[in-house]
């Protein structure tokens, strides 16, 4: 943003300052933040504290203060005391004065501003006419899909002087949120792509929906929608004049602005057009009918403003799908790869080295970044080196690797030494493995660069099944079990087991950044990688073995004590390393009958044996519920929590301080009254909730997916068998496709024979024949299926608690038994 200072901020926000130093007001601002993973210029940093339902950004003034920044946006009374040099600017809601930063530096450019709101397609739209349009105009856009009431002010501070139209994407989830984004973006013209299903519930029906949204173009000349959209069009017609209107339909709707005809041809299709004044064809390299939709939006913007010229209609052909997202992978040689699918601009740039700098797998690790020429035509070759070596200059790059003509010219300009390769081709010709090790990638190329080339060098050699882990719907699902919460109880959350399965080190990364108060691990050695790793929240280790004690120790472990022995080794441990209070965690016997104190003499005896000197100090005393998910079990619950009461309350005469805790994640579901100090959260955060209802359970997030890739369709004469044992018949003439997925994967030996079904191209397909150690078979008889093409074994269609329950068992056993060699990609939307 454009450089201000922190008296014109006030006024904007009417706010009031507070500082123990002298001229608060006078100090300069050029970057606001509202995540403080990004606040990397300090000096002339505001740090925006917002308060989410779950999430506080005040929480976080005290780190941020520490690491040097000064200035603050606050809606809570902060003790300037603690913090001597630092600026308050006390608002009653920080998001509204973000809100109202962001409506004063709309207000301040006069550029042309196209709004975009709808259910489906919205960013796809966006990133579509960016890749249309700015070559002929210098424009701006939404970063990925900053649509929300935080997105949305975000995205309007990149507008500056020069540009020449800004794209802006507006979502919103419930009826009221409008208002705010239509004062922010002020638009000049709208686009409404359509009105789906999604978020549906927090809208009391369809007509409240429509209504909603349209509230965004009340200040447009012009409005663009598809008039086949019948509801949505007869909405807009009724509540804004007829000039403003501009349709486009496919199915000759009389009246609309815009006629559109499509003709497929193979892999690409024709849209012929026809409006009052002209008439043409462009031809986009996809057939189905969202990216048909999303074209016509698309399209039809062009046509409104009268900017079809040959070069835009070239580009339709060369329009590309649109993926937003950055996924994490294992490399070689220790190295981990980073790979932004997304379009190659300088926001985009930001985020991901913002991302990167957060997600080293070991403190080993140093960063390195990849990256072609950008698209950013409007500028020299030079101004676009200085400008990347402005952006990249706080990231602290070990290695810096330029690929393209423009960027090399220029690399004198860069703080690292940098290597230069004119094209990828270049750089594969010379590409030496062993000069890529401990490595931290972050691989960013236009689509030109075709950088998967790249980054199949670079990654780790595993076969094509994977498992995808979604870091975004995790933390949705952490964020509902917090939401159950009574204020101040703490969570701990279990990653023990390889986090059932999910992968430990980012997992564990991912959750010790949403503050959780607690990890779990099974092992000391578990413990210690994730030490390794730079995780600093504090880890219980709930089966601590006798070797092991000095090792936790020294990585600040704190063990679980489930019996007196235990105790009296774990305390000579201490004395011996001279610790003093070091913490522990008592776990209390109360009907799981497995391990813990469950007479109150020996319980007595272990606090005797605590109180009589200092090297040990009980941080918590828990227990765990054997039937928490049963309602028909529940008054063995209630003895349970009966039991630890009395247990626990002796714990606490010893140690007035330890804190108690004793439910997992069906119990917080169902057991509100007994969350004590803390719960432990465990199959819920990787499986979702267990016991909400389909509507608040969000929007069908899946944390884990299972894939793979067919490697072999081939075709199975009637009367011959399938596979070992023979079991699978053909009766008639069968196509079967081979997937390289088999029981050693996980992929259980109880789902052959038409138990278990994979999802192929928008269908169920039966596992035929009995499942083999590497690989299985598929009956896709009647589809025509290639190799290559993707199969989903769980995810989305195929859900978790499905394959559970077709061999019998519960997610806990399927996730924790995908095999290690299944490579985890974690994706972060
Ligand atoms: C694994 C575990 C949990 C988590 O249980 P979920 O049912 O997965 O939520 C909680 N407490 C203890 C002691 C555990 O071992």
């Amino acid at each position: 943003m454009k450089e201000t200072t922190l008296a014109h901020i006030a006024q904007v926000v009417r706010g009031s300052l507070r500082s123990l130093a002298p001229k608060p007001e006078n100090r300069r601002i050029n970057q606001l933040s509202i995540d403080s993973r990004t606040m990397v210029n300090t000096e002339r940093g505001l740090f925006v504290a917002l308060r989410g339902e779950r999430h506080n950004g005040h929480d976080y003034i005290d780190s941020l203060y520490h690491r040097g920044l000064r200035n603050f946006l606050v809606s809570e009374e902060i003790n300037s005391n603690n913090y001597p040099e630092a600026a308050f600017l006390e608002v009653a809601n920080t998001l509204s004065a973000l809100q109202d930063l962001a409506a004063a530096h709309r207000a301040k450019h006069s550029c042309p501003v196209l709004a975009i709101t709808g259910s489906n397609g919205k960013t796809i739209i966006k990133e579509w006419l960016y890749s249309l349009l700015h070559t002929e105009l210098n424009t701006i856009r939404s970063p990925r899909s900053y649509n929300s009431q935080v997105g949305v002010p975000l995205s309007v501070f990149n507008m500056r002087e020069e540009h020449q139209l800004a794209i802006i994407e507006a979502g919103i989830s419930k009826a009221g949120e409008m208002n705010a984004l239509q004062h922010i973006i002020a638009p000049n013209y709208g686009i409404i792509s359509n009105i789906g299903e999604a978020h549906q519930a927090n809208f009391a029906n369809r007509k409240q929906k429509i209504d909603e949204k349209l509230k965004l173009f009340d200040t447009c000349q012009q409005v663009i929608y598809c008039a086949d959209h019948s509801e949505l069009a007869s909405a807009i017609e009724a509540k804004f004049a007829p000039q403003k209107h501009y349709s486009w339909s496919a199915h000759h709707k009389k009246g609309a602005s815009l006629q559109l005809h499509y003709e497929q041809q193979h892999t690409h299709t024709l849209i012929h057009y026809q409006t009052s004044k002209a008439a043409g064809s462009v031809r986009i390299p996809f057939v189905g009918q969202a990216s048909l939709e999303n074209a016509s939006h698309a399209l039809a913007f062009i046509l409104s403003r009268g900017w079809m010229k040959p070069t835009v209609q070239s580009a339709f052909e060369h329009l590309q799908p649109v993926a937003m997202r950055l996924e994490i992978s294992s490399g070689i040689n220790h190295c981990q790869l980073i790979n932004d699918y997304y379009n190659s601009d300088f926001n985009s740039l930001e985020i991901a080295l913002q991302f990167q700098a957060n997600h080293a797998s070991s403190s080993k690790q140093q960063a390195a970044l990849i990256i072609s020429d950008m698209e950013q035509a409007e500028c020299t070759d030079q101004q676009l080196a200085k400008r990347l070596s402005k952006l990249l200059r706080p990231y602290q790059l070990s290695k810096l690797v330029l690929i393209g003509t423009r960027l090399s010219a220029h690399h004198s300009c860069f703080p690292t030494q940098a290597e230069c390769y004119h094209s990828t081709d270049e750089f594969l010709a010379q590409f030496q493995s062993s000069n890529y090790r401990n490595l931290n990638i972050l691989l960013k190329g236009a689509r030109s660069f075709q950088f998967e080339r790249i980054a199949a060098v670079l990654q780790k050699k595993y076969h094509q099944t994977q498992l995808e882990v979604n870091l975004h719907a995790m933390v949705e699902n952490l964020n509902y079990y917090k939401s159950l919460l009574q204020p101040k109880v703490k969570t701990m959350v279990m990653v023990k087991a390889f986090s059932y399965g999910t992968g430990s080190v980012e997992v564990a990364k991912a959750l010790s950044y949403q503050q959780v108060d607690y990890l779990a691990v099974a092992v000391a050695d578990e413990g210690v990688e994730l030490r390794q790793a730079g995780v600093e929240t504090p880890i219980i280790v709930m089966n601590p073995e006798h070797h092991s004690f000095e090792l936790m120790m020294e990585h600040r472990l704190e063990p679980n004590i489930y019996s007196l022995p235990l105790f009296r080794s774990f305390q000579q441990a201490a004395q011996r390393l001279a610790v003093h209070q070091y913490p522990i965690h008592l776990k209390l016997e109360t009907g799981m009958h497995r391990l813990g104190f469950s007479e109150e003499e020996e319980l007595q005896e272990a606090l005797q044996l605590l109180l009589a000197d200092d090297s040990l100090r009980i941080l918590s005393c828990f227990s765990h519920l054997a039937v928490s998910d049963n309602p028909q079990e529940d008054q063995y619950t209630h003895q349970q929590h009966d039991r630890f009461l009395a247990l626990s309350n002796i714990v606490q005469q010893a140690q007035p301080q330890a804190m108690r805790h004793l439910l997992n994640s069906a119990g917080i579901e169902r057991f509100p009254n007994y969350q004590h100090d803390m719960v432990r959260l465990g199959i819920g955060l990787y499986a979702g909730p267990q016991f909400a209802p389909i509507e608040t359970a969000q929007e069908n997030l899946v944390v884990a997916r299972w894939t793979s890739l067919v490697s072999q369709v081939k075709t199975v004469a009637a009367g011959s068998s399938i596979g070992y044992g023979r079991v699978g018949q053909a009766v008639h003439d069968m196509q079967i496709a081979v997937i390289p997925v088999g029981y050693a994967d996980g992929f259980d030996r109880r789902l052959s024979n038409g138990i278990g079904k994979v999802w192929i191209e928008g269908k169920e397909y039966p596992v035929v024949g009995n499942i083999c150690m590497d690989m299985c078979m598929i009956d896709i008889t009647g589809a025509s299926i290639s190799p290559g093409t993707p199969v989903e074994l769980m995810g989305e269609h195929i859900s978790l608690q499905q394959l559970a329950q077709q061999i019998g068992t519960i997610s806990y056993e399927v996730l924790t038994g995908i095999s290690q060699r299944v490579r985890r990609v974690y994706v972060q939307e």
